[in-house]
Order: C-alpha cells, then sequence, then structure tokens
C-alpha cells in the first residue's frame, strides 16, 4: 500500500489501558490509581486491551511512523511520546509534558577503548535527560498520565511522593515544579546516601525534602504505606506509568539501530529492577508488531554488595527462592537496593524473553565494586561521561565477553544510566584514597588525578597585572618541559 508522507499531527489513535496484576491477574480501570492490585497486592502492569488491533499496521509501516515522527515539530511527540501507540495513548496532547527528555545519544566507545576491550559497544548516555538521569522517561509518561487524571476527575490538589536512591527524587520534583498545581512534590531520602548533588535537586525545584534514616528499602516502606492509607500518587517505579515510560529507552535503541537488533547485546543496571523490566517489556512489544525480528540479548548487572538478582538467577533453577539481601555500600548508589520492587515484573518477562529467544537472551552479572568504579574511570578517561551504573554496566560487559556468554561480534550498549557529575563524589573518593573500608576499594595510584599547584608560595598581590602570564607561563613551561618555537 502506497502511503504519503505521515502528516505532522498529533495521533487520532486511541488505545484501552487497563491494570493488571501479575499474581491473580485481576484487572482494574486505568482512570484510577492503582500502585498495586486491592484484590490481592500484587504488582501490576498496564496493558492496552486494543494492542492486538496495532498488528494490523505492519512493522514496517511502524517503522516509517516512528521515523518520520522524528522530525516533529509537536512538542508532545518530541520525547517519549514519539512512540505514542506504544506508550500511554489514552492521554491527549495537552496533556502530555516534555523537558526535553528522550532521544539521549549512543556514543560508540573511543576506538582504543574498544580495541582494548576486544568487542564493539556505545554508551546511551541518558545523563543526558534533563535531570541527568533515565528517570525523566518514567517522570514524563507518569505526569503526563496524572495531569490527564487531574483534569478529567477535577481534582484541586495530588501529593506526587517517593522514596528515591536520589535521581527518583530529582526527576519527580523538576517535574511536578514544572506542572505547578494542583501537584505538590514531596521525596523521602535515606539520610546520608544520596550524593550532594542529587540532594540539592529536588531543593532546587522547590520539593518537599525529608530524610530519614536507614537505607532507600525503609524509605520505601513509608511510602507504600502512605500509599495504602491516603490520597497521594506514588512515583516509584512500582507506578507502571513508569514503567510506559522508560520503555521508550528500547524503541530508541532499536531505532537508532535502523530497527535492526541482531547481534546487539544491552547492558541494564540493575536496583529497583523497574528499568530493566521496562526494556525488555519494549523490546518484547516491538517484536510482537513486527517493528523488529530478533530480540536482542539483554544483561543485568548488580554489585555483589546489592545482588538480589544475580542470586536468585544463580542458583539452581528448581530451586530458585526469591530472598532480598540486606545492602551494603555501593558506589554504584542508585542502584543499592536489597529488596527490588519490580522483581516479580522481572521474573515474568525474563521467562517470556527466554522462551522467545533462549537462555542466553537474559543473563544477569555481578561485579566487584572495584571493579565498577574503574571501569567509570577507564570510559571516562576515554572520553564518555558515565556515571558509576554506567561504569557497572562497562564492567558487567567485560566480565561477560571473558566469560563468553556475548560473543566477539556482538555490538553492546550499555546503559549509562545518570551523569557522571553527579556522581563526582565517588571519583574523589578513589582519587584521595579514602573509600570507607566497607565499599572494599583499593586505589590504583596510576589512575589518581588531582589538582598540581603553579605559583605556589606567591603572593598574588605582589605580582603586577603585566607579569602574571610570563611568571605563570614559564613555571608551567619548565614543569611540562615544553620546547620554544
Ligand atoms: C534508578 C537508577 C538505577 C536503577 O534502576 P532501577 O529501575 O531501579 O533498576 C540505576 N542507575 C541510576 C543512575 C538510577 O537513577
Ligand atoms: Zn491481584
Amino acid at each position: 500500500m502506497e502511503k504519503k508522507m505521515a502528516e505532522d499531527k498529533f495521533p487520532a489513535w486511541r488505545g484501552k489501558l487497563e491494570y493488571q496484576c501479575l499474581e491473580c491477574g485481576a484487572t482494574w480501570p486505568a482512570s484510577e490509581l492503582y500502585y498495586s492490585c486491592p484484590k490481592c497486592g500484587g504488582i501490576l502492569l498496564l496493558r492496552d486491551t486494543k494492542f492486538d488491533e496495532l498488528k494490523k499496521t505492519p512493522g514496517h509501516e511502524w517503522q516509517k511512523i516512528f521515523d518520520n515522527r522524528a522530525t516533529t515539530r509537536i512538542p508532545a511527540l518530541r520525547g517519549v511520546f514519539r512512540f505514542y501507540e506504544l506508550m500511554a495513548p489514552i492521554l491527549d496532547e495537552e496533556d502530555i509534558i516534555w523537558l526535553g527528555e528522550a532521544n539521549t545519544p549512543i556514543v560508540e566507545a573511543a576506538q582504543r577503548l574498544q580495541n582494548q576491550t576486544g568487542i564493539r559497544f556505545a554508551f546511551k548516555n541518558d545523563g543526558q535527560n534533563p535531570s541527568a538521569s533515565f528517570k525523566d522517561r518514567g517522570m514524563a509518561c507518569a505526569f503526563s498520565y496524572l495531569k490527564w487524571i487531574c483534569r478529567v476527575n477535577k481534582w484541586q490538589e495530588v501529593l506526587t511522593i517517593c522514596a528515591s536512591t536520589g535521581d527518583t527524587s530529582a526527576a519527580a520534583a523538576l517535574y511536578a515544579a514544572y506542572v505547578g498545581p494542583p501537584l505538590k512534590s514531596v521525596v523521602i531520602l535515606p539520610k546520608g546516601k544520596v550524593t550532594p548533588q542529587q540532594l540539592s535537586q529536588p531543593l532546587g525545584s522547590g520539593a518537599t525534602v525529608l530524610e530519614m534514616p536507614g537505607v532507600f528499602d525503609d524509605c520505601m516502606k513509608v511510602v507504600e504505606y502512605l500509599a495504602d492509607h491516603y490520597r497521594v500518587a506514588l512515583l516509584n517505579s512500582k507506578n507502571s506509568w513508569r514503567i510506559l515510560g522508560q520503555e521508550s529507552w528500547a524503541y530508541e535503541t532499536a531505532q537508532w539501530q535502523a530497527w535492526d537488533m541482531r547481534k546487539t547485546a544491552v547492558f541494564i543496571p540493575i536496583g529497583n529492577a523497574g528499568n530493566i523490566t521496562a526494556i525488555m517489556s519494549g523490546f518484547l512489544k516491538m517484536l510482537a508488531l513486527g517493528i523488529i525480528d530478533t530480540l536482542p540479548q539483554i544483561f543485568g548487572v548488580q554489585s555483589s554488595h546489592a545482588d538480589p538478582v544475580f542470586r536468585y538467577y544463580h542458583s539452581q533453577a528448581n530451586q530458585r527462592q526469591w530472598q532480598p539481601v540486606k545492602v551494603r555500600p555501593s558506589v554504584a548508589q542508585a542502584a543499592m537496593i536489597g529488596n527490588p520492587v519490580s522483581f516479580p515484573r522481572v521474573r515474568l518477562l525474563a521467562e517470556k524473553y527466554q522462551q522467545i529467544a533462549g537462555e542466553e537472551a537474559f543473563q544477569i552479572i555481578q561485579v566487584r565494586e572495584q571493579e565498577i568504579i574503574e571501569a567509570m574511570l577507564e570510559a571516562n578517561r576515554h572520553g564518555h561521561i558515565a556515571c558509576t551504573q554506567g561504569g557497572e554496566c562497562f564492567a558487567g560487559l567485560k566480565k561477560a565477553f571473558a566469560a563468553g556468554q556475548i560473543s566477539r561480534d556482538c555490538f553492546a550498549v550499555l546503559d549509562s544510566t545518570a551523569h557522571i557529575l553527579k556522581f563526582a563524589g565517588f571519583q574523589e573518593k578513589y582519587f584521595q584514597d579514602n573509600f570507607e573500608p566497607e565499599y572494599e576499594i583499593k586505589p590504583d595510584k596510576k589512575l589518581r588525578n588531582s589538582p598540581q599547584p603553579l605559583l605556589e608560595n606567591r603572593n598574588r598581590e605582589e605580582i603586577p597585572d603585566s607579569e602574571i602570564g610570563s611568571l605563570g607561563g614559564e613555571e608551567l613551561a619548565r614543569l611540562l618541559q615544553l620546547q620554544p618555537r
């Protein structure tokens, strides 16, 4: 069928979304806020009951639609809603918020680094999102939905609330500040366990910030209690609207690769396991619609200091038992979670994924703290902006490659989930060799970098302005043994 170039119009298609309980199968209407099944407490995912109608459009048509939309001038379609029909196709144009999130670059690793590693790979820099982490993808969808539901129900005030390892609260506070009333943002952080940069973000956005003793898992319990007993909008990844938004990572990765996922692997750090859920879900949806015809290999990566998902999949298949772990300090702090809320989602989707694409299509890798931070430093010394979780993915790639779990002719896309600047404190601890012993990190002096003094012991007041250039310049030239020209 011959089709004209798509017009730059907001899509007319509307789906029909409902929550589906992964435990008992009950379904609940999308016109209410649900975070767990009212019947059995099970975790939910959103399902489009009209999804099969999308199959009437062939996969290559969808590719064209999404490729055309890549140049849209409609702000609502510039972010995660480029993939509107796969996202939340019940929202109207006026509901959709776009703060510049999504469409982050996939930057091929420096050639030297690829040669050294022995395999082709790239970082998808999700730190280039507005609040500097991938969490903006989920928030763009969740907040657009909140706008819709407030409009439809004429709600006067809605408190948005989340527990956070740092980035969820930064993203939630940013989007809440942009929307304004009727939304108000409250975030709960584990005291001393988010970086100063991450703490400054919700404060700067004007959110109410609460710090409590304990770790993320404790904050989560407070938030869950509130969501069960009060009318609040929970914004952790238990919120299935966030999962939908985060599926966009998979759509973009496929689009970037011209919808060809053969010989491709993706590496995702696992914390609360929302992101890996979303990414598997996204690839499965594209496969169902014929938009891609192969599933990429998925590697989830965990630190040995917070590795419940790794432990689960590395026990005998017939003896697997879900067991939360007590976390120990980790430089991959945004993934430092002992009882991931989305684990039941992962188990379900991983099973589907492996049924279609084989056992090796979904694997979990465990890495050590030392490997994580050094992989990050190595990446950044080759021109990247990887955060500690990006370093975790790179360490995972090296490990998978060494163990033969990924073949030499594959191309790996590593999710660098945040910007390095959020985690500058860990780099500093490494350079100054002052990690607390629980991190189990012994810095390699060769990787150290620190500022060196110039014109030390000189009093600036005593140097005339006309001489500062030559004085400093000559000292530097001696220091670096420069040749005069
Ligand atoms: C939240 C977060 C993670 C972990 O993602 P989950 O969806 O919780 O598994 C990893 N890296 C960064 C930077 C994060 O903010
Ligand atoms: Zn249920």
